[in-house]
This record gives C-alpha cells, sequence and structure tokens, in this order.
C-alpha cells in the first residue's frame, strides 16, 4: 500500500524483463530496427530518382564514433485531435481468479494479453482467436484469492503444499469442483464478515501475485497498437447482492497489493482506500458492475452503515467511479422488459434466471437494479444534495472466466465464457453458472469504445476518466455524441459533426450548463463494423425526476434507415429481418451502414436536470445460440430469442439547471 512497496514491484519488473526477457528483446529490437530500414528504403525509392554515385568520389569521412551508441528514435505514436474509437474491454478474468481456475481457466494474464493482440489460444481443448484483434484490454483477477493463486500456481511458494491446495491441483471433473468451490470459497466470501480461506498463507502471496499481473500488463503494453492496464476485481457480495468494482490505474504506480473484498467490505471503504493510494501520487478508478444482480443495493438510498446518502458520500462516489458496465456475459444492465413495457428494445439478453439464485428475486426489487433508473435516480441527489453520486459514463465488458477478453462475436461463443460450466453446447442449453444464472441466459458479452486522440495507456485511461466512452453488445459499432446549448444547423457531414462538437458543445460524459440559448442541440452519428451488419437506427433516452423524485425517462427516435414513417403513436416502424435462422445467417439487405442527424428536446424544461444517452441498434442477427445449434445440428434453444438486436449506448450527456 505504500509507495516503497510500488518502486520495489516496479524494480522487481524490470529486472524480470532484463534478465528473463533480455534474448527475445534484443531480438525484437532488431526485427523492428530491420523493419524500419526497409520501411526507409521502399520510402527512398519511392520518392525520388537518385542519381548513381560518381565513380571516382572519394569516400566520405567517417564521423568519429560516440563513445555510447545513440537511443534508438521514440515510435512516432499516431494522433488524431478528432479522436478515434478504441475497442477493448476492462472485465476478464484467468487463472488467477479461483472461481475461473475451479471451471478449468489455465490461461494467465500474459495469455489473455496475447489473445486480446489476436493470437490462438487453447481454452479446454477449443482453439479460439478474435475475428479482429483489439486495441487494449485490463486483465482484472478477484483480489480475494490472487494470494492463495500464487500458492497453487508456483511450485515451492508458501502454501504450495497445503492439503486444500493439493486437492484443489487435482480435482477431477466439474461436480467435484462445484462442490470444493462451494465449501472453501463462495461459502466464506456471501456473508458480511468475509474471511480468507484457510489454505490463504499471507500477504506475501498476495503481493508475489500481483507482482505477476502487473508485470504482465507491463510486458504487452506497446504504445500507439495495443494499450494494457493494471487491474483487479473488488468482489463484495453481502448477502449474495452483487456490488463487485473493477479497479483501474493509470500507470505501473500502483499499491503493493489490491484490496479484497475481506481487506474492506464495503464500497465506501474501497474508495477511501483509493483517496489514499491518490495522495501517494496514484490516479486510480472503479467500475462497478451486474446492477442486475445487485438486489437493488447499487443505487442505494442509504451508505453501508445504513445513514441516508450525503453529499460526501456522492462526492466520493462521483470522483472515484466515473463509469459503469451496461452490459456482460451475465446480462444487460440497462433495462428489462418487465419495468419498461414502453420501451419496445427492452427484451434483449435480460438474463432472467439471475432472480432464481442467491435470493435476487428480480421482480422484487423492480426498476432499482438497473442503469437507465440509477441515471435518473442520480438527477434526485443532484437537487437535493448538490452532487450526483451516479454520475456514469458506460462501458461494456465481458466478466469472461476463461481468460479470453472480449470474445464477444456471436458466432464465435464456441467454449462459452465460464470454462466447464459453459464449455460444450449441451451445457450451455441446459446446465448453469453456478450461483448466477442458466446457461440459455448467458451471452458473449460487451465491448468499450473509448475515444481517445491516440492509443497510449494515459490516452485510453484518461478517456474512460473523463466518460468519453460507450459499450456495445459486441459489433465495433462506433458511434459520437455531442450536445450544445442552444439551437444549430445539422452537420453537413461526419467531420463538420465531430469538429463543431468540441468547439461548441459538449462530448458524450460532458455537463451541458444552464444557459438562455434555450433548447439544447444533440447531433448522433453510428458507423456499422465494415464486414458486420447494417444500422437499424439512433435513439436519445432521455431521463429526469418528477416531482416526488422518482425517475421517469422517454425514449425518442432520432435518425433511421429507409424511409419508414412514424405511425400515429409517433413510433417507427421494426426493421424486419433477414435471418434465416435453419442456417444461422443474414443479409445486408436491410438497413444502412451510416447514420447521422440532429435532435433538439421537444420536451426540454430549463428548470428541470436531465439525463441523456444514445443507443444505436442494428439489424436482427442470429443469437449465439443459433450459430449454436445450427453447427450442432440440434434444434433452435427454447425460451430465448432466435435472433437479436445488438446495439451501443453511449455515455450520457447532463443538463444541470442553474441552481
Ligand atoms: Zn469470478
Ligand atoms: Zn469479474
Amino acid at each position: 500500500m505504500d509507495v516503497a512497496g510500488l518502486v520495489y514491484a516496479r524494480s522487481v519488473t524490470g529486472v524480470w524483463r532484463v534478465t528473463m526477457k533480455n534474448e527475445k528483446t534484443m531480438k525484437h529490437n532488431a526485427r523492428v530496427t530491420g523493419l524500419m530500414m526497409a520501411g526507409v528504403a521502399v520510402l527512398l525509392t519511392a520518392g525520388c530518382e537518385r542519381p548513381a554515385p560518381e565513380p571516382n568520389t572519394p569516400a566520405p569521412i567517417a564521423p568519429a564514433a560516440p563513445a555510447v551508441a545513440p537511443l534508438p528514435a521514440a515510435p512516432v505514436i499516431p494522433t488524431n485531435p478528432l479522436k478515434e474509437a478504441y475497442f477493448g474491454e476492462q472485465h476478464l478474468h484467468t487463472a488467477y481468479s479461483l472461481d475461473a481456475y475451479i471451471g478449468g481457466a489455465r490461461l494467465m494474464p500474459s495469455d489473455a494479453y496475447r489473445f486480446a493482440k489476436g493470437e490462438e489460444v487453447d481454452v479446454g481443448g477449443i482453439k479460439l482467436r478474435l475475428h479482429a484483434p483489439l486495441d487494449w484490454a485490463a486483465v482484472t483477477d478477484h483480489a480475494e484469492y490472487i494470494g492463495e493463486m500464487y500458492s497453487t500456481m508456483t511450485s515451492g511458494a508458501p502454501g504450495y503444499d497445503n492439503e486444500q491446495l493439493k486437492q484443489l491441483r487435482d480435482l477431477k471433473g466439474y461436480e467435484e469442483r462445484e462442490r470444493w468451490f462451494l465449501e472453501y470459497v463462495q461459502k466464506p466470501n456471501r456473508g458480511t464478515k468475509p474471511e480468507h480461506a484457510p489454505f490463504f498463507a499471507g500477504h506475501e502471496t498476495t503481493v508475489s501475485g500481483w507482482k505477476q499481473i502487473v508485470a504482465a500488463a507491463e510486458q504487452h503494453y506497446q504504445p500507439g497498437k495495443f494499450t494494457t492496464i493494471a487491474a483487479f476485481e473488488w468482489s463484495a457480495a453481502p448477502g449474495g447482492a452483487n456490488l463487485h468494482r473493477n479497479v483501474f490505474f493509470r500507470d505501473m504506480k500502483v499499491p503493493e497489493r489490491p484490496m479484497s473484498y475481506v481487506d474492506i467490505n464495503r464500497e465506501d471503504g474501497l474508495w477511501a482506500w483509493m483517496a489514499d493510494l491518490e495522495k501517494q501520487g496514484m490516479t486510480v478508478i472503479a467500475i462497478p458492475h451486474n446492477s442486475n444482480a445487485s438486489k437493488g443495493m447499487m443505487f442505494p438510498a442509504e451508505d453501508s452503515s445504513g445513514k441516508p446518502l450525503d453529499r460526501g458520500y456522492a462526492e466520493m462516489r462521483s470522483r472515484f467511479e466515473p463509469l459503469i458496465e451496461m452490459m456482460q456475459v451475465k446480462g444487460n444492465s440497462e433495462v428489462h422488459r418487465w419495468f419498461w413495457a414502453a420501451d419496445e428494445f427492452a427484451n434483449f439478453e435480460n438474463a432472467d434466471s439471475l432472480g432464481d439464485y442467491s435470493g435476487r428475486d428480480l421482480k422484487k426489487f423492480g426498476k432499482h437494479n438497473w442503469v437507465r433508473w440509477g441515471l435518473g435516480k442520480g438527477l434526485a441527489y443532484q437537487k437535493s444534495l448538490g452532487v450526483n453520486p451516479f454520475h456514469y459514463g458506460i462501458v461494456g465488458g465481458t466478466d469472461n472466466h476463461n481468460g479470453t477478453p472480449s470474445n464477444v462475436e456471436e458466432d464465435n461463443f464456441l467454449a462459452g465464457s465460464h470454462g466447464a460450466a459453459d464449455g460444450t453446447v449441451e451445457l450451455r442449453r441446459t446446465g448453469e453458472v453456478g450461483g448466477w444464472l442458466k446457461g440459455k441466459d448467458l451471452n458473449p458479452g460487451a465491448l468499450t469504445g473509448v475515444w481517445a486522440p491516440q492509443n497510449t495507456r494515459e490516452a485510453i485511461f484518461d478517456g474512460l476518466k473523463s466518460r468519453e466512452t460507450f459499450a456495445t453488445s459486441g459489433p465495433r459499432i462506433k458511434v459520437r455524441f455531442f450536445g450544445q446549448s442552444g439551437a444549430s444547423e445539422p452537420p453537413a457531414d461526419y467531420r463538420t459533426l465531430v469538429e463543431r462538437g468540441y468547439a461548441q458543445g459538449v462530448p458524450m460524459g460532458g455537463t451541458l450548463k444552464a444557459g438562455s440559448k434555450g433548447s439544447p442541440t444533440f447531433t448522433v452519428w453510428a458507423m456499422k463494423e465494415a464486414d458486420g451488419a447494417n444500422l437499424d437506427r439512433i435513439q436519445i433516452i432521455k431521463g429526469w425526476v418528477d416531482a416526488k423524485g422518482e425517475p421517469q425517462d422517454r425514449v425518442f427516435d432520432v435518425v433511421w434507415s429507409g424511409s419508414r414513417k412514424p405511425d400515429a403513436k409517433g413510433k417507427i416502424p421494426a426493421i424486419g429481418n433477414t435471418v434465416d435462422v435453419t442456417k444461422a445467417t443474414y443479409t445486408n439487405t436491410i438497413g444502412t451502414g451510416e447514420l447521422i442527424g440532429t435532435w433538439t428536446d421537444p420536451t426540454f424544461d430549463p428548470r428541470q436536470g436531465a439525463v441523456y444517452y444514445v443507443r444505436v441498434l442494428l439489424i436482427p442477427t442470429p443469437r449465439w445460440s443459433t450459430y449454436d445449434a445450427v453447427r450442432a445440428g440440434v434444434p433452435l434453444l427454447p425460451g430465448v430469442a432466435a435472433t437479436v438486436q445488438e446495439r451501443a449506448w453511449t455515455s450520457p450527456i447532463w443538463y444541470t439547471p442553474a441552481g
């Protein structure tokens, strides 16, 4: 936790790289230099006709060799002041998470980064590779058992010979592993006073495991090409209510060890620890996830001591938690169709069976589990406390426990997401991810897009922290969203939209202050993935609070493909469906590749706070379970949709009235 620990961790990382990686690094450098030389030669050849040297020209005098060879020039990192969308994810478990290890995960953090860069990996005998490499990733193993996993996986480490860990290494069959997990892991971790398992060999093991995790991030960082972020998960689940947070560091200044639910058991304690790290010169944020499984506790009315939320709580939460995860393998947390009947797109990966486990009865907690409700409720606190505790931008992740980040393509969900629990077609149809949900309700998870000027750790982290982010349910849809006070001409093209957006207003994640210019203007743009499905429409969702302080919302269609006209109720008709479920195919004969539009809020009231976010919908495509059925030659999976409308959600833009 102190800075001394950090310096030590860094120097160890450095030594390790020099001693272990020296040969590889040198070869790599030689190869890069060779490639650069080749590039220079090509440029010279292409750039000009060089006269042949005069035959009798004397050889030039070589300059005196410098005593020390000059350092190679730093690579030029591509930079775009108008920013690019960089796709990645920040919620991923490897063999360093005990639950993942039990499920059979043997990929290490370093393997996860290799996978993210486009390399093939083996997950339980299944060869997996992303359709396209990611731009960035962060591995977030459960802090609770990093030490225990170090003991388990490192011969000679403290605790390695513990009887229970010997058992763990030898467990055969899924049921045996499941029983071991419930006994030693789940039970001690679900109470309000969690404890370490009996095989914990002390904090030195956590320190050692964390060093390896951070070293993997350091090793795979390629500024300008691939970014890694040092991170972990703090996995609080009091009474089975999911309050998990993933924690991220801007650079390699990290604490000596991560904090777990055993060390700190409520979120306000976690923020106090983060504030302490800030004082030591670290930059750190946290991202909560699965509000859908929080038993109404993710957006609480009271703090952990039972006192109504106050300004201090709101300040800490908004300072350390700029983002929330909108979707992952265990469901979409935006809205649920049971509570948002007027939203015809709310029926999407609702993961109903979450409510069958750990007393998470979804109906009982109603709207309170969902991000759209939380965003609205934040406005009520903004009004009463002067600070919005739920000032959340939007990201997506997988929470995949196979060590395969952003393995989100519906046609590539070959190994499931939780090792032996959902690793076969049959288990995804009939099994469950123990303690969580039924296999059929899983989905491959979501992605995060970050708008940043370049692909470096600092730029990606700063994009996250400033909430210039969006989530997608998998496809690499790009989406922009700007707001400005008062009226504005519709932009002629994408470039104008972006330039004007930054010059005259705020991007996604920003706040519009009250002004005299009247209703704000919002501009939106979306583009489909190059070889992906077409776009259906772009919507803006507006949230506000009524006189009783209860969140309200309304969905507006802003721009849509084709010549569809609003019906009598103002709804744009459905796009149609080209999916052939017998072949798991679709065609882009409906929809469009790119949409751009402008919208002014017809219900704007300058005295009322509001939150606006964008939802982009694609045309229907086959769900993963349909690809599974066609590949395996079995009937379509009953009780779930055969097709889905994949989507993207942007971080909101807030409007704050004069106050
Ligand atoms: Zn886990
Ligand atoms: Zn997780």
